[in-house]
Formats: structure tokens, C-alpha cells, sequence
């Protein structure tokens, strides 16, 4: 197989060089040419976001990111990890907007801007600075499938937080629903999303098509029940039995746990190739799937949202349960 200098570009802002580790590029390198007609197309777009979605899906342990972007999909774009840069890799979007491509998944990682494209833009095209909402207007178009991954890019996000003066949020921040009103969008929140969800949610829609979804269009797969009904802490909580002191033992509902109200499977799961989770480290769930997040109605992260459940919790245990969405007090 050879190919021209053109080829050869594309190829440096496509998949096989996307993640610029040596030992990726020579194992991958061959089996990503031979198989790139097959695979998927994936381009990745980051609007306004931290890359901790990225970092997470770097993350991913079995099978582990080399495999799935060489084997799995053709991550065509991706401005953080990607090897190529400059015209070599806005050249990706060009052509795909140009073409009329309609063989990739789009996924946004982060929020959109809408009082300026400026507040986040991504290349440039002749000179001309292109905002993450042009990109995503023009791809969102003839995208096969548009994947939210993230917290900013399903409900806003970090970045459209409110400030406490109430100014509104400077920048306008949406999230990829929001702004591609009338498309179906599947959301993969978490603050970051454990990069089983964003790998295992891609497989399915490549393999098998939209997987079931809640509500907030999230797969039920991983997002079907509370953390609560799944924490390594439940028998503390259902004895009574509840930490007064970060580090203490027992269940972390008068802490501020947020389990009854936030949905994952994280306590299953666990992060870091089964290492632990939220609850079960001792730090509490903080509801990063929630559109709550992470505002809460500007009462700070450990302050109860619903906790439909907390009148199972006996008296003396008890503490104000705060309803986020109209600021009245559940239980008092
Ligand atoms: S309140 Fe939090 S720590 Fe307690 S059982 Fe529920 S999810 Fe676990
Ligand atoms: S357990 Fe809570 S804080 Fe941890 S990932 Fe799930 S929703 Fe987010």
C-alpha cells in the first residue's frame, strides 16, 4: 500500500497517529490501514470543556483505547490527542463538510458558546478563526449519529454555570441539544463519563444501533439506576448507620451524598480498571449526571436534590432534604 502526500496528511490527522504514542503507532499502524475502509468514522469536537472526558476515555483498560481506535473506529478527528495539526487537521472537518459526508459519528465533548463563536473556536479556514458552533451546525447536518459526551456537552456543564450576581452565564454556554434543536442526541454525562460508557455507548450504536434510553436520552445501560439502590454503603444506610466525619465508616447521606438522586452504575463499575468509586472512597456521589450540575440551585455540591427516599431515614439521622428544582425543603 503507498500513498501520496495528501494521503499521507490525512493520515497524520486521522486515526493511526491520532494518539502519539510510539509503541500505538507501530502496533496499530498496519492493522488501521488494512481495516480503514471498515471501520467507522469518529470525529470528536471539543467545545468548551477541561478535556477530562478525554483524559477519562484514554483511560479505558478493556479493551483498552489502542484496540478501539485501531481496530474498533476510525478516529478521524480529535484536536487534544491528535498527531496531525494545523491545515492538516482542519482539513478533516473541510472535507467532510465539502463532501457532504454522512459516514461518521459526530461527538462533542464540552458546551457551545452563543453570544460569540469567538469564545470557542477550533482552526482555522483561509484565515478565518471557526467557532465549535459552525463546526457543529455544518457536521450535525449529515452525521450518521451525534453523541453528547460529558456533563457540558449534555446539559451545559461547568461552563454554563451561573455566577452568583446573577449576570447570566457569560458566554451563552448550551448544551449539544440545546443547540442542535430537533436531532436526536445521545447523552453520555459524568463529570468525567467513565470511559466504559463512552466506548460501550459508540460500540452499540455502531453495532446494534441506539441503545434504550431514559428521559435525558442517557442509556439505560449504564445510567438505569440510582446510585443509591447500587452503593457498597446501602447495608449502613438501611442499619442506620451514618458517617458524622469524612473518613468515618457508614453510609454518607448526612454528608450530602447525592446517590438517590444521581444515576450510574460507578459503585459497580468503579473507576480506574475496578479501583474504587465515588461512595465507596469515602467521597460521596456529587450527581455529576444530573442536569443539576453543578450549580444545584446555588447551594453548593453536598446539598441533598430530591432523596425521594430520605423518609425511610430515621429521625435523629435526619437532616433538611432540599428539593433543587423549586428550593423548598422535602423533610424539614
Ligand atoms: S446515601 Fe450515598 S453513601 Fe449512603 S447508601 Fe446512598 S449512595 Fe451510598
Ligand atoms: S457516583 Fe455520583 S459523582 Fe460518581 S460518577 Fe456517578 S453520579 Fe458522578
Amino acid at each position: 500500500m503507498s500513498f501520496n502526500r495528501r494521503d499521507f496528511l490525512k493520515l497524520m490527522g486521522g486515526t493511526a497517529a491520532a494518539f502519539t504514542f510510539p509503541s500505538v503507532l507501530l502496533q496499530g499502524c498496519k492493522k488501521a490501514l488494512e481495516k480503514a475502509a471498515d471501520r467507522t468514522a469518529v470525529i470528536w469536537l471539543q467545545g468548551q470543556s477541561c478535556s477530562g472526558c478525554s483524559v477519562s476515555l484514554l483511560n479505558k483498560i478493556e479493551p483498552n483505547i489502542a484496540t478501539v481506535i485501531t481496530e474498533f473506529i476510525s478516529l478521524n478527528f480529535h484536536q487534544t490527542v491528535m498527531g496531525g495539526t494545523g491545515d492538516a487537521a482542519i482539513s478533516v472537518l473541510e472535507d467532510a463538510v465539502e463532501k457532504n459526508r454522512k459516514d461518521f459519528v459526530l461527538i462533542l465533548e464540552g458546551s457551545i458558546p452563543t453570544k460569540s463563536a469567538e469564545y470557542c473556536t477550533i482552526g482555522e479556514v483561509n484565515g478565518r478563526r471557526v467557532g465549535v458552533s459552525e463546526w457543529v451546525t455544518k457536521l450535525s447536518a449529515n452525521a450518521k449519529a451525534i453523541v453528547a459526551v460529558g456533563t457540558c456537552a449534555t446539559y451545559g456543564g461547568v461552563p454554563a454555570a451561573e455566577p452568583r450576581d446573577g449576570s447570566g452565564n457569560p458566554t451563552g454556554a448550551v448544551s449539544l441539544s440545546q443547540f442542535v434543536k430537533g436531532k436526536t442526541v445521545l447523552n453520555i454525562p459524568g463529570c468525567p463519563p467513565h470511559p466504559d460508557w463512552i466506548v460501550g455507548t459508540l460500540l452499540h450504536v455502531l453495532l446494534k444501533g441506539m441503545p434504550e434510553r431514559d428521559e435525558y436520552n442517557r442509556p439505560l445501560l449504564y445510567y438505569g439506576k440510582t446510585v443509591h439502590e447500587q452503593c457498597e454503603r446501602l447495608s449502613d444506610y438501611k442499619a442506620g448507620r451514618f458517617a458524622k466525619h469524612w473518613g468515618d465508616e457508614g453510609c454518607l447521606y448526612n454528608l450530602g451524598c447525592l446517590g438517590m438522586d444521581s444515576c450510574c452504575d460507578i459503585p459497580v463499575r468503579k473507576w480506574v480498571g475496578g479501583n474504587n468509586s465515588c461512595t465507596g472512597c469515602g467521597g460521596g456521589c456529587i450527581g455529576c449526571t444530573e442536569d443539576v450540575f453543578p450549580d444545584y440551585g446555588k447551594r453548593g455540591i453536598f446539598k441533598h436534590l430530591t432523596a425521594q427516599r430520605a423518609k425511610f431515614i430515621k429521625p435523629e439521622h435526619r437532616v433538611p432534604v432540599y428539593n433543587l428544582r423549586n428550593g423548598g425543603v422535602i423533610n424539614g
